[in-house]
């Protein structure tokens, strides 16, 4: 597996959606918001409830997982499932970069109701 364009599809979804967020809290507030060519460290430093609280839920929850497939990324266990801690299909990482679980646990999860472990 590629993690570093892994890696470059997850900041760059993050990026998107952060400047979704961005957008909608000038909205919110009338300001403009510039943002460097320093992105993505602003980004972790501005990882703020202020920002997320101007996105909708769906974004946020994205974000969040974005966020967590990252620190997976960094500590090495990005393809684990961490519910039965078989590998993740490669495939499915290929649809949903940040999910961490493999399909038959996202299903037995879906059939047993959300967020039960
Ligand atoms: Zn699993």
């Amino acid at each position: 597996m590629d993690t570093e364009a892994v890696r470059a599809r997850l900041l760059r979804r993050r990026e998107e959606l952060e400047r979704r967020a961005s957008s909608a809290k000038a909205d919110l507030r009338h300001e403009s918001d510039p943002l460097s060519a320093d992105f993505a460290e602003q980004v972790t430093q501005r990882e703020s409830d202020e920002v997320l609280d101007a996105i909708s839920e769906s974004a946020r929850e994205e974000l969040r997982q974005i966020q967590a497939a990252l620190r997976r990324l960094d500590e090495g266990c990005y393809t684990d499932c961490a519910v039965c801690g078989e590998p993740i299909e490669e495939g499915r990482l290929a649809a949903v970069p940040y999910t961490d679980r493999c399909r038959n646990c996202a299903e037995g999860e879906r059939a047993a109701g959300p967020r039960r472990r």
